[in-house]
């Protein structure tokens, strides 16, 4: 996967992506991560990223040109069928809400090309006429592009075949209706983990976990799931694939 970071801070990438997972893909060649200073790509000799709203208001907007001709030189040797396989992703508040399963779909990419804006936004026009996808990755306002950028390179990441050592770990997750997943099945969260030791200051781990009793454990980690998603994001409840059971398991946590 190639990614390229369009940004007036290039700087700011310098840390985040050398840590862990990313890092290790970044070694093994299964990432190659570029990063782009949008001020390059303008054209007069203060090199002018953004100029004042029409119609007035307050700050400033990240101008069309450099944007644009940012992402004509990053593509400009590609050819049609490599064209349809980037992903031009314009970070944004208003944007499409990042979800595991649009992760899922730019996993699918063979690049992504992050464009950050900063100040009040992005003139509209890049949405409209270069990028492939506006995305939000959530429903709070930040300063810039660049963290939100990080996110998605981090999050697609992971779901590269290879990225993670165990295969199976993008199996059992949150948010991920995965064929083979038992506990997370359905797309709800994920069920409590713990690790030793198996009384801490006398917070003891549940007993079935300690028990050997595989079957056991996988119904307590279904069970749990599904009340911690009642509990935290009923919402997912709605659109999760139930059988019976479940629902027994959960009418049963309501009467008590
Ligand atoms: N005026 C904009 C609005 O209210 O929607 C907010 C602009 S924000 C201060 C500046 C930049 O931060 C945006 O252009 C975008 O690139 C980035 N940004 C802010 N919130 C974001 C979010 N939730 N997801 C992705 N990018 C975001």
């Amino acid at each position: 996967m190639i990614y390229d970071i369009v940004t007036i801070f290039p700087e700011f990438f310098r840390g985040p992506f050398e840590h862990g997972i990313i890092r290790r893909a970044r070694d093994e060649r299964l990432i190659d991560l570029r990063i782009h200073d949008l001020r390059h790509y303008t054209l007069d000799k203060h090199h002018t990223v953004d100029d004042r709203p029409f119609g007035g208001g307050e700050g400033m907007v990240l101008k069309p040109e450099p944007l644009f001709a940012a992402v004509e030189s990053l593509l400009s040797d590609q050819t049609l069928e490599k064209r349809a396989q980037t992903a031009i992703v314009l970070l944004s508040a208003q944007g499409k809400l990042l979800t595991q399963p649009v992760a899922q779909a730019l996993a699918a990419q063979q690049r992504i090309v992050l464009l950050c804006g900063r100040y009040e936004g992005v003139d509209e026009r890049v949405a409209e006429h270069v990028a492939t996808l506006e995305l939000s990755i959530g429903d709070y306002v930040l300063t810039g592009g660049e963290l939100a950028a990080a996110v998605v390179v981090d999050v697609v990441t992971r779901l590269l075949p290879r990225a993670l050592g165990d295969e199976r770990s993008v199996v059992e997750e949150s948010f991920t209706p995965h064929p083979e997943a038992r506990i997370s099945a359905g797309g709800i969260l994920d069920c409590p983990h713990y690790t030793r030791p198996a009384d801490f200051r006398g917070y003891k781990v549940p007993e079935v976990l300690v028990g050997g009793n595989h079957e056991e454990v996988r119904r307590w980690r279904r069970r749990q799931a599904l009340l911690k998603t009642k509990r935290n994001r009923p919402d997912l409840l709605e659109g999760a694939e139930l059988s019976e059971d479940d629902r027994r398991r959960l009418e049963e946590k309501e009467r008590g």
